[in-house]
C-alpha cells in the first residue's frame, strides 16, 4: 500500500472510532493534510473552528500566518504534511488534557510511522512536549534535536504556535527568526 492509501485507511479507521473523547462535541475530524511522501511532518495543537468546519488544519487566522512562515523557510504545504496532537476541535478552543492527547496519540503515532518524517516540527508546547518532554519553549525554540522515533533518526524542531505569534508581536519577531534559520537547518539535514 502506498502512504496515501495507509493514511486514508487510518483516517476511514479514526473516523469511526467512537471512543474518541472529543469526538461528540465537535464537527469534522481533522486528520491532516499535505505531501504523504513527504520529509517533513509538522504538528499543531488541536483544530481551531474553522478547521473543524472545513476538516482541513491550520486553514485560520494562524493557518495564514503558518503560509507565511513556511515561506521563510523556503516551504510550501504541498512539500509537508500537517497534522494535531489532538484532531477534533476542544470545546471553547480549551487545551488539549492529557487522556486526549493519549487517546488521539494512538493515531498520531500511526501517522508517524507510515509518513516516517526526517524532520518533525512541533508548533507550541503540546506537540513539542510529546517529543521533548521537560523543556520550556522559551528555551528551546528554533532549535533541532535528534532523537530515535520508531528506530529512525528524526530532527525534532519545535516553533512557537502560530496562534501565539498572532497574540504577541515578540513571539511573531522570534517565530519569523526561527523560520528564517529553519531554512539552513533543512539544508544540513
Ligand atoms: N491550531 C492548531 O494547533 N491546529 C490547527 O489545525 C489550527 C490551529
Amino acid at each position: 500500500m502506498t502512504n496515501y492509501e495507509e493514511l486514508h485507511k487510518l483516517k476511514d479507521e479514526m473516523e469511526k472510532d467512537d471512543s474518541l473523547p472529543l469526538k461528540k462535541d465537535a464537527n469534522k475530524l481533522v486528520f491532516g493534510s499535505g505531501n504523504t511522501e513527504a520529509k517533513i511532518l509538522l504538528i499543531g495543537e488541536g483544530p481551531g473552528r474553522t478547521e473543524s468546519i472545513q476538516g482541513l488544519p491550520f486553514v485560520g487566522q494562524a493557518g495564514k500566518l503558518l503560509d507565511k512562515l513556511l515561506e521563510l523557510a523556503g516551504l510550501e504545504r504541498k512539500k509537508v504534511f500537517i497534522t494535531n496532537i489532538v484532531h477534533h476541535r476542544p470545546p471553547e478552543n480549551r487545551d488539549p488534557l492529557p487522556n486526549e492527547i493519549e487517546s488521539y496519540g494512538k493515531y498520531l503515532d500511526q501517522i508517524i510511522k507510515i509518513i516516517k518524517p526526517k524532520v518533525i516540527i512541533t508548533l507550541g508546547r503540546f506537540s513539542m512536549a510529546k517529543f521533548l518532554p521537560d523543556v520550556f519553549i522559551s528555551q528551546v525554540h528554533g532549535k533541532k534535536f535528534d532523537i530515535t522515533v520508531d528506530d529512525r533518526h528524526v530532527a525534532i524542531i519545535p516553533m512557537y504556535h502560530p496562534a501565539a505569534s498572532l497574540r504577541n508581536g515578540k513571539i511573531l519577531e522570534a517565530e519569523k527568526a526561527d523560520f528564517i534559520k529553519l531554512k539552513d537547518m533543512l539544508q544540513s539535514i
